[in-house]
């Protein structure tokens, strides 16, 4: 039964059981009243007592037609103007539902675009607003996972190439079986591995379901642990790695391996695009509540455009010499997550391309 019927139908429920109370209630008051009236009339003028008796006879039979006839005729219109007003609202109601209806039906077909105007204040309209909310998210969602898919293959589609040429250029004998060839499909293949870890931690950091094991740790030791452990791949490339530390101790509430891990990528980035002859500082200092962790490096820099790219996933400014290098484009959207699940944010800054820079962020201290 369609929602307009049932209104209809619960109108008409109290129009029925209202009229039905006000001719049992009429139909049994009204004759004693009317009996005591000519009772006392009756004993006033009982020389006229058969004309009374007559009246009242009369009385009672027009009483009883003026009453039926003027219910039947206010039952009427009470019926009829419950029809028009459940037909009015079941229209008001109906028609943003039937929308959302249909609406629903189009995005579970796939087809996230779709949205709905605000018709009122009401329940309704929360209702609507609370759908075309639904409806943004999930086409947003949609397309970041179109972009991943495709970013993925495209990270994929490049090592598994390359492993491609070389197995049917040793099947064809062109390619000779020496170590050096053996060497080069390893490398892809380690390529291949690191992509793949990467694309799990991102999958796991995105999604929220890393756990942090938080503690209290003196910020300084970290860094410089963390510096100590990286310092000899500075000294084989020729970069110098310098800090610059508050004396003071700085004490941070952090997950020790996943502050590290943001570390290292940062400072293995500073490294990577920074050549030989250049130089890497590390600092960290307090400032107010918090503590600042800033990696400036002598390199490449960044241009304006690439300063608000490069925390996006797959992101990479030179894309040639990234991937040459393993670089996936993931290792800064992780730093980031990371980040935010300590409360804090990755920032950037550059004067722009080959003048090099410097990335930062703030810790709350306790
Ligand atoms: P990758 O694994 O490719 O290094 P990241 O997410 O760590 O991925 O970095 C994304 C991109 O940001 C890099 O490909 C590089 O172009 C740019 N980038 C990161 N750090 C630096 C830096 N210190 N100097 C210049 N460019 C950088």
């Amino acid at each position: 039964m369609s929602l307009g019927w049932k209104l209809f139908l619960s109108y008409m429920v109290i129009v029925i059981v209202g009229a039905s109370i006000l001719i049992v209630t009429t139909l049994s008051i009204a004759p004693i009243s009317f009996d005591q009236h000519m009772q006392s009339m009756e004993s006033m003028m009982p020389s006229r007592m058969s004309m009374m008796r007559e009246l009242e006879d009369q009385l009672n039979e027009g009483f009883y037609t003026a009453m039926l006839s003027s219910l039947l005729i206010a039952t009427a219109a009470a019926a009829t103007t419950a029809l028009l007003v459940s037909v009015y609202v079941s229209y008001r109601i109906v028609q943003p539902i039937r929308a959302l209806v249909k609406a629903s039906q189009y995005i579970a077909a796939g087809n996230y675009n779709k949205r709905l105007a605000f018709a009122s204040s009401d329940e309704l309209g929360m209702l609507t607003e609370s759908f075309n909310r639904m409806a943004a998210s999930l086409e947003e969602i949609e397309a970041t996972r179109q972009r991943l898919i495709g970013d993925v293959s495209h990270e994929l589609k490049t090592p598994l190439a390359s492993i491609q040429a070389y197995m049917e250029g040793l099947q064809d004998g062109i390619i000779e079986p020496t170590l050096e060839t053996f060497q080069q499909i390893h490398h892809e293949t380690s390529r291949l591995q690191r992509l793949v870890r990467d694309l799990q931690e991102l999958s796991m950091v995105e999604s929220g379901e890393i756990s942090l094991n938080f503690d209290i740790y003196n910020l300084i030791d970290l860094l410089r642990s963390t510096v100590v452990w990286i310092q000899p791949q500075f000294e084989d490339k020729h970069v110098k790695l310098y800090t610059e530390f508050s004396d003071e101790k700085i004490f941070v509430r952090v997950d020790y391996d996943r502050l590290r891990q943001v570390l290292l990528n940062i400072l293995g980035n500073a490294l990577q695009y920074t050549d030989g002859g250049g130089q890497v500082t590390v600092r960290c200092y307090q400032h107010g509540k918090l503590a600042r962790v800033e990696v400036q490096d002598t390199g490449v820099g960044l241009s304006e455009e690439d300063l608000e790219r490069i925390f996006e996933r797959f992101y990479r400014v030179d894309k040639s010499r990234a991937r040459s290098s393993g670089g996936s484009g993931i290792g800064l959207t992780i730093a980031r997550h990371i980040l935010l699940a300590h409360g804090s944010d990755i920032r950037v800054e550059s004067e722009g391309v080959g003048k090099g820079s410097l990335f930062y962020f703030d810790l709350p201290t306790v």
